[in-house]
């Protein structure tokens, strides 16, 4: 077998530890009959299996509570309940009347049942066939006798690799920090969710592996690097001895560079960069404040759903958002509106869309069930009285958005005032740019919008057309292409005749190879992950304005993503020549991975 597997670099760390195989995908069942005298056995194991599966999902459930929160815990109620269902029960009891074995029975109705969840009018039915995918496995691996991988029971500090085909909302609650010490999927880029949350959570991570659960045992030893996207399956001694070198010398770059967490965000020449830091989970904010940031530029506040049953309501919103904002005392906060849809994490489940980055989620999704919406705003125009909270609303492509919203945020603070309530009603309502539609009418905009805030992996995406979590798609992810880049400009330029500030919270803002081309269009505002605030700050104070305008410029008159990336690589390492490769992120080849995607 191939000792080293390569995917996407999708959060930085090294570590060595035993891996931890999560086959979480319904296995193949063979269509088997059996004759009239089994089918009383049949049933004994079908009831069997499923009051094992249910004593599992207690336990699982259990430890969620204890690791994640009740909240959180809920998810597996709703299955243990799913699988108490009359309905459900009688029609496999049915099939195996009618000779099929216990496991072809409920294979059977649990792919009926998905499909016809999957196209259900009502969303609360949507919602569950993510629950159902996962009883459906969890039952006939116990049919199957296949062995029980969920990734509970670890023993605390085991410093497993967890490595599984994808994250799905169910397992992401489960993960057991104690135990865990990175992750590594066959799925996913360096943009999906699994690898944003990753980072937020900071745990080193390796995406788009594309086989590598079929590839291991899960009785191997890795060293996975998350820096560069590589696993290294069973090290010798001397590979350990170098990822540990590496572990350490990282460890001691990262040190230095917290030392430096107060020096300002400022070009050569003196010129001020706000450098805010992209926040997903509310525990995290008190972490990110220490690592320098000049405020939050975005949180996706769609973590604070993940894998639950239900919406959490007013008061736990607004406690999640005063978190964030009282750890950034008095810096702005920009918070996001839900943006659950796409690879994003709803509620219970993924909804069952033709075309879900296309669909009906973020805003679109928002302004249709105002009753949900109202209770994000009100709840973020309370934490607003406590500090410099800012509204941004994602996958907006029309100004029509803009203005229902603030017809809602007017209303929000009407109820809040017959509340009598402490809220502050006036606060600067953001668009994302991330479609092309947004870029292109930019200048639309300005009149309703406080300010522009570019999320770059979706306006990639969507300009592209490349699914952002596309392992097979990674190397068409290419931000530099010309066309991305003339839509930067244009939002740069129609933000700046009417001063609105213009931020980017995507992942270009996050490498200092694409930071360099944004500086030069003009932005001066970033949103990066928290750990990267301060290696950006070296980086922004080594290089000049001027020297980012002709990269911008150069990258501009290129024809190819790839003719700029070599260009505006030469120019980054001759304008900040004081630092080292390892320094800008260009260790990866001379195109492509050094933006984190594969080549
Ligand atoms: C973006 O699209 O660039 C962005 C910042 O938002 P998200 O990654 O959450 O879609
Ligand atoms: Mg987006």
């Amino acid at each position: 077998m191939e000792r080293m597997l390569r995917g996407l670099p999708a959060s930085p760390g090294i570590v060595a530890g035993p891996v931890h195989l999560l086959r979480w995908e319904v296995p193949d069942v063979p269509p088997r009959m059996v004759s009239e005298s089994d089918v009383e056995g049949e049933l004994t194991r079908f009831h069997d299996a499923v009051s094992g599966a249910q004593d599992r999902l207690r336990h699982v459930r259990d430890r969620a509570a204890n690791q994640a929160g009740v909240e959180e815990s809920k998810i597996f109620e709703v299955q243990i309940t799913m699988l108490d269902d009359r309905a459900l029960n009688s029609e496999v009891e049915g099939f195996i009347r009618e000779r099929r074995s216990a496991e072809h029975a409920f294979d059977l109705v649990m792919l009926e049942w998905r499909r016809r969840f999957g196209r259900a009018s009502a969303p609360m039915l949507r919602e569950r066939v993510g629950d159902l995918m996962d009883l459906h496995i969890r039952v006939l691996g116990i049919l199957l006798k296949l062995p029980d991988s969920d990734p509970v029971d670890l023993p605390k500090g085991s410093n497993a690799i967890l490595v599984t085909h994808d994250l799905t909302p169910s397992l992401t609650v489960q993960l057991d920090r104690d135990a865990i010490a990175a992750l590594a999927t066959d799925e996913g880029t360096s943009t999906s969710h699994v690898a944003i949350l990753a980072r937020s959570l900071g745990l080193p991570a390796v995406v788009g592996l594309r086989d590598a659960t079929t590839r291991l045992k899960g009785n191997e030893r890795v060293v996975l690097d998350g820096t560069t996207g590589v696993l290294v399956v069973n090290p010798t001694d001397e590979e350990i001895a170098q990822a540990r070198l590496r572990a350490e010398q990282a460890a001691i770059l990262e040190e230095s560079l917290r030392s430096e967490a107060n020096v300002a965000a400022q070009l050569r020449g003196g010129e001020r960069i706000f450098l805010r830091a992209n926040v997903d989970i509310p525990e995290e904010s008190e972490l990110a404040a220490r690592s320098g940031a000049d405020g939050v530029g975005l949180m996706r506040t769609e973590f604070v759903v993940i894998g639950r049953t239900t919406m959490p309501d007013e008061d736990e919103q607004y406690r999640a958002y005063r978190r964030v904002v009282d750890a950034f005392a008095g810096k702005p906060v920009v918070i996001r509106t839900f943006d659950i849809g796409g690879d994003k994490l709803p509620v219970g489940g993924f909804p069952s869309e033709a075309n879900p980055f296309l669909g009906w989620r973020a805003i679109r999704m928002c302004l249709d069930q105002p009753e949900l919406f109202l209770v994000q705003l009100r709840a973020l125009l309370r934490a607003a009285a406590h500090g410099d909270v800012r509204i941004l609303l994602p996958l907006v492509v029309s100004v029509d958005e803009v203005r229902r919203t603030r017809a809602l945020i007017a209303e929000a603070a009407r109820t809040l005032d017959e509340r009598g309530a402490v809220f502050r009603d006036r606060v600067q309502v953001g668009v994302m740019i991330e479609t092309p539609a947004a870029a292109v009418a930019a200048d639309t905009f300005v009149n309703d919008a406080d300010f522009f805030s570019i999320g770059t992996n979706d306006l990639v995406q969507y300009t592209l057309a490349v699914d952002r979590g596309n392992v097979n798609l990674a190397n068409r992810f290419t931000p530099l292409h010309p066309a991305v880049l003339r839509l930067i400009r244009q939002t740069v330029e129609a933000g700046r005749k009417r001063g609105l500030e213009v931020a980017v919270c995507g992942e270009m803002g996050s490498q200092p190879l694409t930071a360099f081309v944004l500086v030069g269009l003009g932005i001066r505002h970033l949103s990066v992950a928290p750990r990267a605030v301060p290696s950006m700050k070296r980086m922004l104070r080594s290089i000049s304005a001027e020297s980012a305008r002709e990269a911008a410029d150069a990258a501009l008159a290129s024809s190819t993503a790839a003719e700029a990336e070599r260009i505006v690589r030469r120019l980054l390492q001759a304008a900040a020549y004081d630092l080292s490769p390892a320094e800008l992120g260009l260790l990866g080849s001379e195109t492509g991975d050094i933006l984190g995607y594969a080549v």
